[in-house]
């Protein structure tokens, strides 16, 4: 038996430990891009009192469950956002390698996570999505769907060619736009950014038209869960403005899992 005979429960947790490691710089990247610093130095330090982080205070969630949730030198608190998107990236590698195990595939849409936690942050926390973030990677997911196509390194990804990916960018980004025309219109106050038009084009490159659409109708599912939540906690006030693109990437997220299995499933009624 080879190694890459392996379970995928095997690869998945592996998968998990080096999604925690990754978790930690993507945390790293949604608090620095915003503030147009380096994402790169300097290394971390506490922002207290400036002491350089050492290596074995900077093991993902296990340093900071170890310390307490407080910086080793000055006990200053340590915000709760590093574990949870350590963990968050970690749950979200073991999801795509237990789903697509070892291939080539797997690979992109692990980068594609990376970029969607990093996007969904800084909409999280300043309710814009960066251009970097969605707008490169419109070509990239056609350069990858031309690949699927003329080479076929990707037998089991979603898109596998490139007329689908381009339908997928024109109906994922037209949607949104159009919601947001339809909105904007009828609320009279801007209902969904141009951010998330971009970033839903981007993300119908590797969803294809049909799973663009699916990953819609679930980012409005999840959004209207919150934000009915959020109303019946009275917390609809102090939040006021809730950002879409979290969702619209959570949305993508289960559609690379299960999309063509919540499609079959739903269609089938309607099928002879
Ligand atoms: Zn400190």
């Amino acid at each position: 038996m080879y190694w890459w005979n392996l379970p995928n429960e095997f690869f998945a947790i592996v998968a998990g430990i080096f999604g925690a490691a990754i978790g930690s710089f993507l945390h790293v990247c949604i608090w620095r891009i915003p503030r147009e610093e380096s994402i790169v130095f300097p290394a971390s330090c506490c922002p207290q009192c400036g002491n350089a982080i050492a290596w074995y205070d900077n093991i993902p969630l296990i340093s900071w469950i170890f310390l307490g949730a407080k910086c080793r030198h000055c006990q200053a608190s340590i915000s709760i956002r590093y574990p949870i998107y350590e963990l968050l990236t970690a749950l979200f590698f073991m999801g795509i390698v237990y789903v697509y195990g070892i291939a080539y595939v797997t690979f992109f849409y692990l980068l594609i996570v990376c970029d969607l936690i990093v996007a969904s942050g800084i909409d999280w926390d300043h309710y814009y999505i960066p251009d970097e973030l969605s707008l490169p990677m419109i070509p990239l997911m056609i350069v990858v769907a031309a690949i699927a196509q003329w080479w076929g390194l990707f037998p089991t990804a979603l898109v596998q060619r490139v007329d689908q990916a381009v339908l997928g960018v024109v109906v994922g980004g037209g949607a949104i736009w159009l919601i947001r025309i339809v909105g904007t219109w009828a609320f009279r106050q801007e209902a969904m950014g141009f951010g998330d038009v971009k970033l839903m084009a981007f993300m119908g490159g590797f969803l294809g038209w049909d799973e663009a659409l699916l990953c819609i109708f679930l980012a409005a599912f999840f959004g209207s869960i919150v934000g009915v939540a959020l109303k019946l906690t009275g917390k609809i006030e102090k939040y006021g403005h809730i950002p879409f693109g979290p969702y619209l990437a959570l949305g993508a997220y289960c559609c690379l899992l299960y999309g063509p299995e919540i499609i079959l499933w739903y269609t089938k009624p309607f099928q002879l």
